[in-house]
């Protein structure tokens, strides 16, 4: 556990200091995780957005604070049970979208903490980290609930993004929060048959 938790350390270490690409002109401070380094259960968000460059965490604010809600209603939670990250670590100008060279550029340390924790589930948050961990899926309402087979053995799922689910308020059979529901109570009956 310490191994795991100095090699993360020595790669926050270099991303404090990149400059591979231009974002990190306008970022103010790197959003390297949250959470508890762990091997059971990390998820893959997109980009900081205003909030999580401000305080240099990931999922902060609204919907970060239904994220949480999302896995303690499963009895999870991000203090004891989950690793997040970002697929990218500054936060792109008027949160758009990252570019693909950007992705490319900061590809490398998301690759260095999935290598490091070798996660047996991995859950993919939102269309960016669809894009960046499963490049041949697309259409996250298609694939969400469905699992992949990553490195490693890893079980990968992609999920919504909480701030979609914000803008849908809908709990209705069917609604986007009612998908959601199904596939936390898939994950954690998976979390709770690994070893
Ligand atoms: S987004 Fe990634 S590659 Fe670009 S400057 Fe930040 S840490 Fe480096």
């Amino acid at each position: 556990m310490i191994i795991m938790f100095e090699e993360l350390e020595d790669i926050r270490q270099r991303c404090l200091k990149c400059e591979k690409c231009s974002l990190c002109k306008t970022r103010t401070n790197i959003v390297f995780s949250d959470g508890i380094p762990n091997n059971k259960l990390v998820l893959v968000g997109e980009a900081p957005g205003y909030w999580e460059d401000q305080k240099g965490k990931p999922f902060v604010g609204k919907a970060g604070q239904l994220l949480d809600k999302i896995f303690a209603c499963v009895g999870l939670s991000r203090e004891k049970d989950v690793y997040i990250c970002n697929t990218i670590k500054c936060r792109p100008p008027e949160n758009r979208n990252p570019l693909p060279e950007e992705k490319e550029a900061c590809r490398e340390y998301l690759d260095a903490q999935l290598e490091i924790l070798k996660p047996k589930i991995i859950l993919i948050c939102g269309s960016v980290a669809l894009n960046s961990l499963l490049p041949n899926e697309s259409g996250i309402t298609r694939v969400r609930g469905k699992w992949f087979e990553g490195k490693n053995g890893a079980k990968m799922m992609p999920i919504f993004h909480p701030s979609y689910l914000l803008r849908n308020d809908s709990r209705e059979k069917g609604s986007p929060k009612w998908l959601m529901w199904q596939d936390i109570k898939e994950v954690k009956r998976v979390y709770d048959e690994l070893k």
